[in-house]
């Protein structure tokens, strides 16, 4: 949005509670020491350099207030003429506080950081433990959600256990690491295409990955899953995927509100209902339609393909010219399983395999903010493809699970 506004007649101030833009679809790579955390963030600061009236400020929006134009964040207040909400999406506990203390979730990088420090941690105790329960629990991985966020962590953490962990502990037997990836319905990867989804099934049971279909996680007190089936787990690591709600600012209820979706209720224009003057984008807004009555899947490319409508309709707005309808472009989608393997859904067909693979690759090579991220990004590819490595393995930021609360939140 703030490039197709840079040179036109408006001022556009930036607030974000994170001084960087970051790139969510390869949070899992950094979780299981593939890739550095800085390769896939970008200092936003960077980005506006050469925008003219546009300006940054490190704020957290706490309180929107619609009826005098302001909005209330940690550095004070700022008036608007127009307020475009972007503020994406959280973890979705399903009001479940102790899965949400004990769970990780991972939706920013210091989560990712988060899981990744967790991961080792548990492996270092392991190799230190005589109970043999205790150590199996260390070793056993609980993946909530099977959508593609648990499908690629699933799928990484098999290649982490066969290429790196079973080097790296030649004292632990490794066979007994066990990846379970639990998903409440009868397939994975269920917003894609079955036979994605099948293919996705495939890939994963040949790395090892074990799949539980239609069993529903009632809780998890940091050693004990507890299920729906008379299935339990025991384990030191949940981490939960299994839900996401919009990540919504007090000070706009009502019709405007999604209740328990947290999401604002936007038309066309993407302007919040019962407000003219603002605007909600992306993994915030549900825009319903015939075609997607729950509004548009909660993905890069309506963010993207919103932001940029919404930039002309504001200037449209401003020289009360017509605004143009939002049209959704859907260009499909795509998950990657490890080395090889993905698979990818058109809108006119799928395919999966090596060069799904590739594709996946080049995709998300391309949407990476900045020549040196995308650099460093193929450079660790190519090094871990060649020498089956991931040398990012590494605990920088020691991660205490009871002490630690602070970290597990969506507030970092
Ligand atoms: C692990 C993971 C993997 C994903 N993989 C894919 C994928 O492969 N393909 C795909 O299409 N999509 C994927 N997505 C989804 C995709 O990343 C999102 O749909 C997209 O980022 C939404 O863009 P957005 O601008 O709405 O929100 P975001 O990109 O989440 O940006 C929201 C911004 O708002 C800021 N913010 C939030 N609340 C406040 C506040 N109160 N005050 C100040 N700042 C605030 C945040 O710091 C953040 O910078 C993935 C998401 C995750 C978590």
């Amino acid at each position: 949005m703030a490039e197709k506004l840079r040179n036109k007649r408006a001022q556009l101030v930036i607030l974000d509670k994170h001084n960087y833009h970051n790139f969510q679809p390869l949070m899992y790579q950094v979780a299981t020491g593939g890739l550095e955390a800085g390769s896939i963030a970008y200092p936003i600061r960077k980005i506006i350099q050469d925008y003219p009236d546009c300006y940054f400020r490190l704020a957290h929006v706490k309180e929107i207030d619609t009826k005098g134009k302001r909005i209330i964040s940690d550095i004070g207040e700022l008036h608007y003429d127009y307020l475009v909400i972007a503020t994406g999406s959280k973890t979705n506990y399903f009001g479940n506080k102790e899965i949400q203390r004990n769970a990780m979730a991972m939706k920013t990088i210091p989560q990712s950081l988060n899981i990744r420090s967790l991961i080792l941690e548990n492996f270092e105790q392991a190799v230190l433990t005589e109970d043999a329960a205790e150590r199996n629990c260390l070793i056993n991985f609980c993946l909530v959600g099977g959508g593609p966020t648990g499908v690629e962590l699933a799928g990484a953490l098999a290649e982490m256990k066969k290429e790196i962990l079973q080097k790296d502990y030649p004292d632990l037997d490794i066979t007994k690491m066990e990846i379970n990836l639990i998903q409440s319905g009868d397939r994975i990867l269920n917003t894609m295409s079955e036979k994605s989804s099948k293919a996705a099934e495939d890939f994963l049971h040949n790395l090892g990955v074990k799949i539980w279909k239609n069993i529903r996680v009632l809780n998890y007190d940091g050693r004990t899953v507890t299920t729906n089936s008379d299935v339990l787990f025991e384990t030191s690591t949940v981490i939960w995927t299994a839900g996401v709600q919009g990540a919504s600012i007090s000070g706009i209820k009502g019709d405007s509100l999604i209740e328990n979706a947290h999401r604002y209720r936007v038309n066309e224009f993407s302007q919040v209902a019962g407000h003219d003057n603002i605007f909600a984008i992306g993994d915030i807004a549900q825009m319903e339609s015939s075609e997607n009555p729950q509004g548009h899947p909660m993905m890069a490319q309506p963010a993207l393909q919103q932001g940029r409508l919404l930039a002309k309709n504001i200037l449209k707005l401003i020289e009360g010219t017509m605004m143009e309808p939002f049209e959704y472009n859907d260009k499909g989608s795509m998950a990657t399983i490890g080395r090889n393997k993905a698979v990818v859904d058109l809108p006119r067909g799928h395919f999966h395999g090596v060069f799904a693979w590739f594709v996946w690759m080049f995709v998300h090579l391309i949407s990476l903010i900045g020549f040196k991220n995308k650099a460093v990004v193929l450079m660790n590819w190519i090094y871990n493809y060649i020498r089956f490595d991931r040398e990012g393995r590494l605990i920088i930021r020691p991660y205490k699970k009871k002490s630690f609360t602070a970290f597990t939140s969506d507030e970092v």
